[in-house]
């Protein structure tokens, strides 16, 4: 796709949940941390405003998009120095890593949405003076779960970073105010679409040194709709400070009393969701684990604690920069994933591109809620259970409604995964490489 052909396309999503000018401040606070102003997106369809559609040049998403024409093999070989080993076959679900680790800091940190590693990462990087600034996200002062992208110089700020918001923030429109004010060596937090962008142009962006620490990520959504979520799980919604979707198949809350409430997958209710709750682009995203951060920080194999994918050298420097802070452990491994998988495919097809349906009686969901996190996968196979389900729903979302971007967008890694299941590529599906066009 010619790069210039995406600005005819119309945006699907709608604007980013950056907020209101009056939320966006220029001026840097005492924590150091600065949001500068930024320019408005420009319309793309299947976008999720990583922010570069906002720079000086926004005719650099046809080269940067995760949703265009990727190329993971290429970029991954860049950034890594080699592709995935197909001798280390979960490298085929995580993308290359040289160690997977169980993983949790002590003191767990305020605020955080596990125990706070990522932002620790980037304070650690700011007290050793390794960088000038960190980019990442902060909460809108009116708002806890909107995202709004800020620059960090000082180690302190890092923890006005702390914890999951959910919709789109534009952190890439920061490079350019970052490099403006002299910023040379600098940190990007970020989740994979903005990682894949950042990776893309990394060598014509003019810094020194980047250092990427990336966060799995899967199902976001807009803030407006993650706030209609939260109505039909709590009396006071705005009491809520804190949700997660666990690996024990439970969804965690906190409130602004200190209580907690955990509400089984399988009780959430998902029926009362419209069918566009998540956006397409998540319903088709291909990059779950962040491949290309030199270290992922998530939870999906940790069974209560972190998980961290070490991808390269500067990974391991990153690892190293927290001390004796982190305790890193093996990754447990238990069950089995197939039938779990094969069930989500069956459901998503049944969905016809809604929410995924659910055939259980309702009487039956509260027992088989507390017994999944017995019987179900756990540890490393949660993680490739989830990667795998991600490559079936995205592979039939994208048959549904975007079915002529299917080899533009889909990489060969993906129908690997699906392929177990039953998807393989059509004749007009197979990848098309960016290189060679065929
Ligand atoms: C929408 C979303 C879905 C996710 N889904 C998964 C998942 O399925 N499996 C998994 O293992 N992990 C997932 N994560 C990552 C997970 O929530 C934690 O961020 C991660 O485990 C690190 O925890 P921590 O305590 O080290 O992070 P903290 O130290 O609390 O730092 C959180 C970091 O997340 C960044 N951040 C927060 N919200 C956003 C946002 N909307 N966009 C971009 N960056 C943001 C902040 O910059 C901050 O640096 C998801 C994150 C997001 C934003
Ligand atoms: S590169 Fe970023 S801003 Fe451009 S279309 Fe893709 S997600 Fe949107
Ligand atoms: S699920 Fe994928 S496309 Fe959606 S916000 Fe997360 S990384 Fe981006």
């Amino acid at each position: 796709m010619a790069p210039d052909d995406i600005d005819a396309i119309s945006r699907e999503n709608g604007a980013a949940d950056v907020g209101d000018a009056s939320s966006r401040v220029s001026e840097m606070d005492g924590a150091g941390v600065w949001a500068p102003e930024m320019g408005e997106a420009a319309p793309r369809d299947l976008c999720t405003d990583c922010g570069i559609s906002r720079t000086a040049d926004p005719g650099r998403c046809g080269r940067a998009c995760q949703f265009i024409q990727p190329d993971y093999p290429d970029l991954e070989a860049r950034v890594h120095g080699r592709a995935r080993d197909p001798e280390r076959p979960d490298e085929r679900f995580f993308g290359p890593f040289r160690r997977m680790v169980r993983a949790g800091l002590t003191p767990r940190r305020d605020g955080a949405q596990w125990t706070g590693i990522a932002t620790r990462i980037g304070e650690r990087l700011l007290e050793t003076d390794a960088v000038d600034a960190v980019l990442a996200v902060a909460s809108r002062d009116d708002d806890r779960w909107a995202p709004k992208p800020v620059i960090v110089t000082r180690p302190e700020g890092m923890a006005q970073c702390r914890g999951m918001k959910m919709g789109y923030a534009p952190l890439l429109a920061l490079l350019e105010p970052a490099r403006k004010a002299g910023y040379t060596r600098i940190a990007v937090i970020g989740i994979p679409c903005q990682v894949y962008a950042l990776r893309a142009l990394e060598r014509e962006l003019g810094f020194e040194r980047i250092y990427v620490i990336g966060t799995p990520c899967s199902d976001n959504t807009t803030t407006d709709k993650f706030h209609a979520f939260l109505e039909l799980l709590a009396d006071d919604p705005s009491t809520i400070t804190y949700f997660e979707f666990r690996a024990d198949y439970f969804v965690e809350m906190r409130f602004t009393d200190g209580s907690k409430k955990e509400i089984p997958f399988l009780m959430l209710p998902i029926s009362r969701l419209p069918a566009d709750f998540f956006p397409l682009t998540c319903r088709t995203c291909v990059d779950y684990t962040n491949v290309l951060a030199d270290i992922t920080v998530g939870y999906m194999a940790g069974e209560g604690e972190q998980w961290l994918l070490v991808r390269n050298e500067r990974g391991e420097e990153l690892v190293a920069s927290l001390g004796n802070e982190v305790t890193l452990g093996q990754p447990g491994d238990k069950g089995k994933r197939a039938k779990h998988v094969e069930g989500f495919k069956l459901n998503t097809e049944k969905a016809a591109g809604g929410m995924p349906v659910r055939g259980m009686p309702n009487w039956l969901r509260p027992i088989v809620g507390r017994i999944m996190p017995i019987v179900g996968p756990r540890g490393i196979e949660f993680a490739r259970a989830r990667l795998e389900m991600k490559a079936v729903e995205t592979i039939i979302h994208l048959r549904l409604h975007r079915r002529k971007r299917i080899k533009y967008m889909v990489p060969q890694h993906v129908w690997d995964m699906a392929a177990d299941y039953g998807l393989t590529p059509e004749e007009d599906e197979k990848p098309v490489s960016r290189q060679s066009g065929s």
